[in-house]
């Protein structure tokens, strides 16, 4: 007999009828490699380890199928300021509710993102990367004594493209007609 001390870890279903897993009282535990979150694997310094993934589908008090869960994930984003990994822990809370339409949608109590559903499924992935990003700082960054470009004499704060200025040459031909006029 197993004391149950070790969690359990399901395949993630990536698309799903929230509302039979709401129905059915689904719950789901699991992880995944953040190599399957393409968007935010893109965003990070290298996309090394995993998502932890607590999913709990119920119908409230209302008769809106509801997900309440958590997402975390500990990612090395890159630091805007020197360009090193700078180390951020994610753990968002997750309070989601469905809606089959438009209507549906003001149904949903105030306390959850509502979210329409169309064709009776969901892409679960696509929904718990997207509020990972949510979870993102909007500009990562290293603390002040902690990034390279502080260490650094001449860094510069934030590397800007200036465009180059042009000479307009309506102005030379300006300038020869009031020559002129003179
Ligand atoms: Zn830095």
């Amino acid at each position: 007999m197993t004391t149950g001390s070790a969690k359990e870890y399901q395949r993630l279903p990536f698309k799903v009828d929230p509302f039979r897993f709401a129905h059915d009282a689904v719950e789901l535990d699991s992880r995944l490699p953040l190599t399957q979150m393409k968007r935010l694997s893109a965003m990070l310094y290298q996309p090394d380890g995993t998502v932890s993934i607590s999913l709990a589908f119920a119908v409230d008090a209302l008769g809106i199928s509801i997900l309440r869960g958590r997402v975390q994930a500990s990612l090395d984003l890159i630091c805007q300021r020197c360009l090193e990994p700078v180390h951020v822990d994610i753990d968002a809370p997750l309070a989601l509710g469905f809606a089959r339409s438009e209507a549906g949608l003001e149904q949903v109590s105030s306390e959850f993102e509502a979210i329409q559903v169309e064709d009776g499924q969901v892409n679960l992935l696509d929904l718990l990367e997207d509020e990972i990003m949510l979870a993102l700082p909007q500009i990562p960054r290293h603390e002040e004594n902690e990034c390279q470009a502080s260490t650094m004499a001449d860094a510069p704060e934030i590397i800007e493209a200036r465009p180059e200025k042009r000479e307009n040459p309506f102005s030379v031909l300006a300038g020869l007609k009031v020559d002129k006029e003179n």
